[in-house]
């Protein structure tokens, strides 16, 4: 069985493709889960993207994000200068 490229499944996800490929993609989607899991991988990728954009816009969710990247960066660093430390 020929496999969906994935350009093609990116596009899928993006919205781009004619109604017709859309047919086709669809048709082998039924038939393959190999495909299925990497279009979800497109399409979460593509929803992370917009909700990043989403929050951008809102002043509050930016500083949440920050904050977020913080606290999950310092835990990091401290962990490398313990094992490094000796
Ligand atoms: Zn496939």
């Amino acid at each position: 069985m020929r496999c969906i490229e994935e350009k093609i499944l990116s596009s899928y996800a993006n919205d781009e493709l004619s109604p017709t490929d859309r047919e086709l993609v669809d048709a082998h989607l039924a038939k393959c889960a190999d495909c299925r899991e990497k279009l979800a991988g497109y399409q979460g990728i593509r929803q992370r993207l917009e909700s990043l954009r989403d929050g951008v816009t809102a002043p509050d969710a930016t500083t949440a994000i920050i904050s977020r990247i913080k606290s999950s960066v310092s835990p990091k660093k401290s962990a490398e200068v313990g094992n490094g430390g000796f």
